[in-house]
């Protein structure tokens, strides 16, 4: 399964940090907690893995596939522990996360896979695809992020049996950000600057992308 950075090896005691996404643009508030996940959940690497077509009704990312993913490589190049993945963009069909994690953990298979989720994708889980056997195929750590619902353990334990052992939140700090947020500024004619890096910034001015 083809990486958009060079493979590595993995020991059967390598843990995998899996952040799926539309990444319509990335921006800060993926890249604060993924650190913050990376460090916590002592992550050795942590895959950024933009979806190819999300499988949500009304979710059809306005930039292309391979402006997302050229996004997300600007976003974290520096970070030898970011890299990004291709296996949602090399797949036909809606991107379904059971499926993500199925394939990565067959191009992985002695690593644990540690799925990251925002609280607010946490508290939809029930209506993914096999919320079970995602549940079989990783842990699953969700982030904190502002006005989502808090996290109902006993909601969550009725389609995720061993959810109190397979689920955790991480505390990490609310950051507000959302790509919604950096679309909306751009048609507006307004700065995205510190919202998401500057590479990110240039690249998204250099192709025009997200304007009316
Ligand atoms: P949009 O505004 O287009 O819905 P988004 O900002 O939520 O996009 P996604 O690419 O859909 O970005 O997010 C990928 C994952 O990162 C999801 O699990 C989401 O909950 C999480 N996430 C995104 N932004 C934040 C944030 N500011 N804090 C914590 N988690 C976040």
């Amino acid at each position: 399964m083809p990486l958009s950075l060079p493979v590595f090896s993995y020991s059967s005691a390598v843990r995998i940090g899996v952040l799926g996404g539309t990444f319509d643009p990335i921006h800060l508030g993926h890249l604060i907690v993924a650190e913050m996940a990376r460090e916590a959940e002592r992550l050795d690497r942590v895959l950024f893995v933009p979806a190819g077509r999300p499988w949500h009704r009304g979710r059809t990312p306005h930039a292309s596939a391979e402006d997302r993913l050229a996004m997300v490589e600007a976003a974290i190049a520096g970070n030898p522990a970011f890299a990004a993945s291709r296996v949602d963009l090399d797949r036909d069909g809606p991107t379904y996360t059971v499926d993500t994690l199925e394939a990565l953990g067959a191009r992985f298979p002695d690593a644990t896979l540690v799925f990251l989720l925002g609280q607010d994708a946490l508290a939809q889980l029930d209506t993914w695809r096999e919320p079970a056997r995602i549940a079989e195929l990783c842990e699953i750590v969700a982030l904190a992020r502002p006005g989502a619902p808090p996290i109902d353990l006993t909601a969550i334990r009725t389609y995720i049996p061993d959810a109190a052992l397979r689920v955790r939140v991480l505390e990490t700090p609310l950051i507000g950000i959302s790509a919604t947020m950096i679309r909306d500024r751009i048609q507006r004619g307004l700065s995205i600057r510190y919202l998401t890096p500057d590479a990110v910034v240039t690249y998204i001015a250099r192709r025009g992308l997200y304007r009316r």
